[in-house]
This record gives structure tokens, sequence and C-alpha cells, in this order.
């Protein structure tokens, strides 16, 4: 066990079990000694939150759909009243009707495309509002993204949307907070085989595609996001801000197929 974050109080939110990319970024920070809350969405997720909660020394395990201002503004209630501050944010939460996960980008009706933005991109902003007022001595504030911001990925549709506000979110909220001491940033992940990742269409094609075509020839494992997300969330990167780290195995700089890699 390291001692990187001794001292440091944190909120993680989107562990839905322990595939999550919100539950590598935990363990690695609990490994360095952070101290970790957590909400969950409902309760069935709360029951599988819970324990693994427990296994990293953690009693603040609160409910928080994020669609819900109240239900946010309770959520970091009970942390003041618990911590009275805090020095970093985990946001690990994204959501599309799935539905909409597959075929044309343009056949997006209305109520779908405001969901997705609501719970993908809006929430991060919901919760900084929160955060940030907690954040007395500066803080950091952490997202996830995909590279379907910046680029067409089959099937991603009104998620790649919504990804690409998020990631305008972090540079406005990053220079909306920056004379507060309070860093903004996002992870931009390869794909990783989770709950939510499920709901894409073809996702096992695209775990191969990527895995023959990135530089390191292999997928991101979570404990790599999990460092990333540490390195985030800790003092290592006080110089950085507004800031969308690809931790991808390089796949974000490839422009062609690998003329090596076999036929999926
Ligand atoms: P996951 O299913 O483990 O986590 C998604 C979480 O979002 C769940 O805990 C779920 O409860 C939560 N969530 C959804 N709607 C919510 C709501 N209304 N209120 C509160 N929480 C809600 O999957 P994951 O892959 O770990 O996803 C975490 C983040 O990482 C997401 O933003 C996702 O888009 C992003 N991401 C994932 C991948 C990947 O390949 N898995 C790649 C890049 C980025």
């Amino acid at each position: 066990h390291g001692t990187l974050m001794k001292g440091k109080k944190g909120l993680v939110m989107g562990v839905a079990n322990d595939r999550s990319i919100a539950w590598g970024i935990a363990s690695a920070v609990a490994a360095q000694g952070g101290e970790l809350a957590f909400t969950y969405q409902g309760e069935a997720l709360g029951k599988r939150v819970q324990p693994l909660a427990e296994s990293v020394g953690s009693s603040l395990v609160l409910p928080c759909d994020v669609t819900d201002d109240a239900a946010i503004d309770a959520a970091f209630a009970a942390i003041e009243k618990e911590w009275g501050e805090l020095d970093f944010v985990v946001h690990a939460i994204g959501w599309a009707d799935k539905q909409f996960l597959r075929g044309r980008y343009l056949d997006t009706p209305r109520e779908a495309f405001l969901k997705a933005l609501d719970i993908s991109c809006y929430s991060f902003t919901a919760v900084a509002q929160r955060a940030s007022k907690l954040m007395k001595n500066g803080g950091s504030l952490l997202t996830l993204s995909y590279l379907g911001a910046e680029r067409v990925m089959p099937h991603y549709n009104v998620m790649g949307i919504a990804k690409a506000a998020l990631e305008a979110s972090v540079r406005y909220m990053a220079t909306d907070l920056g004379r507060d001491g309070i860093r903004v940033n996002a992870i931009s992940a390869g794909p990783i085989k989770t709950l939510a990742a499920n709901g894409i269409g073809d996702f096992r094609y695209i775990l191969k595609w990527n895995q023959y075509n990135s530089p390191l020839e292999r997928n991101v494992a979570l404990e790599e996001v999990g460092g990333a997300g540490l390195y985030m969330v800790s003092d290592l990167s006080s110089g950085v801000t507004g800031e969308v780290h690809h931790v991808d195995c390089g796949y974000h700089v490839v422009g062609m197929k690998n003329p090596t890699a076999p036929d999926i």
C-alpha cells in the first residue's frame, strides 16, 4: 500500500459492479490511502456497491440518480455533514437508450437525445456545481469519455454527441474553476467490457478491432484506467486541467487498419 492519497477524501459515482471503470479507479485510489464515498443508482445496484465499498473501508454509500437534482443535493449534503470538505470526484456515469445505440444517429428522437445528454453530460456539470463548493483547498473533478466524441464510431451515435458535449464541458469548467485551484479533466478510455458497454451494438467486434489495430496491439485493462484515474485525482497531475487524456493503448493516433492484423 502506498500513501499518495493519504488525507484525501473523494466521491466515486458510477460503480455498478467490480468491472465498472469507477471501481477500477476507486481500487487504485484506495490502495494509495484515499478515503472514499460512493453513490449508486437504485437499490438493486446499492446492494452490489455496499460490499465493494466496505472492502475499501468506506461506510459512506449514498443513493443518487443524477437525473434528480434533489438526489444530488441530498448526496452532497450527506458528504458535507460527514466530511465538511472534498478533494476529488470521479464521475463515471453514462447512459443512452440502447435502442438508439445501433443503426443511424440521424434517427435519434428528441426524447432519447435529451435523456442521453442529461445523464451523460449535464450530470457532470450538476455534480461539479455541488462538489466545487466543498473543495475548499482546491480539488480534482474527473469524468470518463470515449473516442466516439472525436470520430465517428459505428453504433455509438447519440453517445458520441453526448461525449463531445461532455469534453467541451470539461474545458469550460476547467476555466470556470481554475482560479479556485479546482482541476477538471476527462479520461478517454479504450473499450472495456462493462455493463454499459453491453448496450453498444457489436461491442465484441469493437474490442477485436481495437486489440488488432492499437499501437500496443491489445485492449486496455481496467487497472490501467484505474492508474490513470489515480494520477488525475492526485497531486501528481497538479499542473493538468481541461485535458482529455487517452488511455486506450494508443488507438487514437492510428489512421488506418494495421496491415499485419488478422481479419476479424
Ligand atoms: P458501468 O455500467 O459499470 O457504469 C455506468 C454507470 O452509470 C453505472 O454505475 C450506472 O448505474 C450509472 N448510471 C447510469 N444512469 C445513471 C443515473 N441516471 N444516475 C446515476 N448513475 C447512473 O460501465 P462503465 O463502462 O464503467 O461506464 C462508466 C463511464 O465510462 C461511462 O461514462 C462510459 O461512457 C465511460 N466509458 C466506458 C468505456 C467502455 O468501453 N466501457 C469506454 C470509454 C468510456
